[in-house]
Parts: structure tokens; sequence; C-alpha cells
């Protein structure tokens, strides 16, 4: 009998020795982990002392440390630590940019959303990076963003109603998740699109930033009508690029669901009333624009009016990390004057009922096992989410910087 529990007692060793091993794999994803940590935000709410059982690629089973006493199954220590569901990031341009999906996932991002860049079905959350994309972004013939690159494979130009249609039906059939507009006549001081600053889309070798005095040609409201009909038939929502008046009246007329940026024009208090009633989501953004003279005053009132925010701070533009961004977590924070929870929230449960994946941005039983740790409580400072040194995609270590 002794030689035989010595012997489980070996086997346990060198399982918590594989385990522990830093950026180890060995974890085999079938088999049963506990991970264990002084804080476990689920996604709605933060808990002392608890753990998340994995099965299989999925939480089966979140409580505190203790009712897991008598659980057999490995078990990650990870003392006085945060963990956390993966971060999804709901404005990026990975493909597009050829931005390594792999770093992004190593920086805490376990999901991200590209809107504006080749179309594909869904894929990843397998130990891999899960993408989902808009595709090309529909706009008027020679729109932004063919005024910025000339003709280019992530645009989509539509002449009419019937173009529109068609356009939003073939994104769909090829996995559109989202279906992104462009309404965007230029000329925004600061705008990373202006031409003052470098923008993700202008490396192109066609890039045409310097031109100079610029009305680019924007949907006619039959036609974004159109696109927003189609889009809602088909269960997708609409989301514009938009950073002026003249784009947010279209947008806010034909009923558009999201704005892809926070505007960088201030915009007047009625159109920013009329976004909050007709409760459009705001996906941030807000580094990437600092340098816009309206936004700051945009979000603060926005959040006043009791408008959403969601968390994107547009991965692939040159001043935006790779991986978790947390000045944008901050300015949401500061400007938008969320509690740091909420902040969380956003960016993880909240967004995943966005995208409608069940569960997902949540450590709920049954929901996809995509988590984080970061040491330390990142409810009293954000910007440690930007070092995770434990990431899981769908149940497979990615990285594991802890030692036990
Ligand atoms: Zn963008």
């Amino acid at each position: 009998m002794k030689s035989q529990s010595s012997l489980k007692h070996c086997y346990r060793l060198l399982l918590v020795l594989l385990l522990t091993l830093p950026g180890s794999v060995a974890y085999a994803h079938d088999r049963n982990l506990l991970i264990a940590a002084a804080r476990v935000f689920d996604g709605y709410t933060l808990r002392s002392d608890a753990a998340v059982l994995i099965s299989e690629g999925k939480v089966v089973r979140i409580d505190s440390r203790e009712a897991f006493n008598d659980s057999d199954a490995p078990r990650l220590e990870l003392g006085d630590a945060t963990l956390l569901p993966g971060f999804i990031e709901l404005h990026a341009h990975l493909s597009y940019q050829h931005v390594p999906a792999d770093t992004v996932l190593r920086h805490g991002i376990t999901t991200v959303r590209d809107v504006g860049g080749p179309l594909h079905q869904p894929y990843g959350g397998d130990g891999s990076l899960r993408l989902m994309t808009s595709g090309p972004i529909i706009t008027a013939p020679a729109g932004y963003p063919i005024s910025n690159l000339g003709e280019t494979d992530i645009a989509m130009p539509v002449a009419d109603a019937q173009q529109a249609r068609q356009a939003v039906r073939k994104l769909v059939a090829g996995g559109a998740v989202v279906i992104k507009v462009a309404l965007e006549p230029g000329g925004e001081a600061g705008a990373p699109w202006s031409g003052g600053h470098t923008h993700a889309h202008s490396h192109a070798p066609h890039s045409k930033t310097h031109d100079k005095p610029r009305s680019w040609p924007m949907l006619a409201p039959a036609v974004l009508a159109a696109i927003v009909d189609e889009a809602h038939l088909l269960g997708r929502r609409v989301a514009a690029h938009l950073a002026e008046p003249k784009g947010a009246q279209l947008a806010l007329d034909a009923g558009v669901d999201e704005w892809a940026h926070a505007p960088c024009d201030s915009l007047p208090d009625a159109q920013l009333q009329r976004a909050a009633a007709q409760q459009v989501r705001i996906v941030g953004t807000i580094d990437t624009l600092s340098k816009c003279p309206g936004v700051s005053s945009n979000v603060r009132r926005l959040a006043e009016l009791g408008a959403e925010f969601l968390y994107g701070a547009e991965i692939a533009h040159p001043d935006i990390p790779w991986g978790i961004d947390g000045q944008e977590l901050l300015y949401l924070q500061h400007l938008a004057g969320m509690a740091p929870l909420d902040v969380l929230r956003t960016a993880t449960a909240k967004a995943g009922q966005y995208l409608n994946v069940p569960l997902l941005g949540s450590l709920l039983p049954g929901a996809p096992a995509d988590l984080i740790a970061v040491r330390g409580d990142p409810t009293q400072k954000l910007k440690l989410l930007e070092y995770p040194d434990l990431v899981m995609s769908g149940g497979k270590l990615i990285i594991n910087y802890f030692e036990n």
C-alpha cells in the first residue's frame, strides 16, 4: 500500500512539475485542470479565493477554493494573482496589416473581431486566437478608405440600394459577423486618416494620405438604409466608421447599430443624445484617436447620457500594442467614468454577449476555457492587464510563467 501511494505521489509531483514549467503546454487538453487564485473575475463579479475547473476545453465549475478540497484534478495554484476571462477586441485589422495572431493571443486577447480586412468564417478558439470578421468595408464609389488606398480589397464600393443588398448578402454568406460601413467625408483634424498621423490603413503602397482639401463621397441615405435593412434581415448588426457630424447624422437616421469609433470631431449635443436614446453601441478606440480634439468631450457626454461603450483599441494601428491595451482601459475608466469592474465586464462578458457566442467572455460553467491571469489585482491597476503571465485558449495553455 505504501509503495503504491508513494508512486502516486511521484506521479503527482511529476504532473505538477510539468504543469508549472514556464510556458509549458504539457497539460493534456482533454484532462481536468483546476486553477486557483486569490481573485477570480468571472466576467461579472470578482470572487476572492476561488478556483475554476476546466475539462475538455470548457469551464465546468467555478467555486471557492475550499469547495474543491476533495477534487483530484491537477491543481495550478497562482497565489496572489487574478484569473479572468480572455479579453475580446472588437476593432482590429489583424489580417490586413499582418499582425501575428499568436502574438495577440499571448498578450491576453483570446477573441478578435476584425472590422476591415479579408472575409472568412469565424475560426480559432482552440489553442489559437478566435477570429471573426466583417470582411471588406461597404462604402460609396471612391469613398473612404478607397479615397486613401485606391482600389483595395478591404473596401466594397456600392452605387445603389440593389448593389448594397447584394454586397450584404455576399458578406454574410462568406462569414461576416457584422457589416461595416464607412461614413467618412475626410478632413478631421487629428484623425489618423487625415494624414497628419499614420493610420493603420495608410501603409499600403498606393496610400495618398497627403491629398489636401477633401470631401470624400459618402453613401446616400437610401443606400445606407438598404444596407441596414438587409443586414438586420440576415441577423447582423451594422457598425459604422464615422468621425464627424455628417457621418453621425447618416448613421442615426439609418438606425446604424454601432459606431466603430468614438467620433473624432466634437458632435452637437442633439446627436449625442440621439445616439444614447437609440442605444447605439460605441466601440471606443479612444487611444487610437487620442489626438482628435473632440474625442474626450464626446466620450464624457455619451457616458453621462448612459450610452454603452464596448472595448476596442484598433489593434494593427501603429500606436496600439498587439494585445490588451491598458491605456484604452484607463480611458474607459477616466473619460467614460466606468468603475474598474465595469471596464473588465466591457472587455469580457459584455463583449461575448454582444458577439452572440454563448458564455464567451465569462468563466461560468459551459464557457469556452479562454482565460488569462495576471499577478496582483488589476481592479487596482488596469495596466497590469498588459502583462498576463498565463493565457489559455479553449483549454490549451498558451503561456504559463507562474512558478509554484
Ligand atoms: Zn479601423
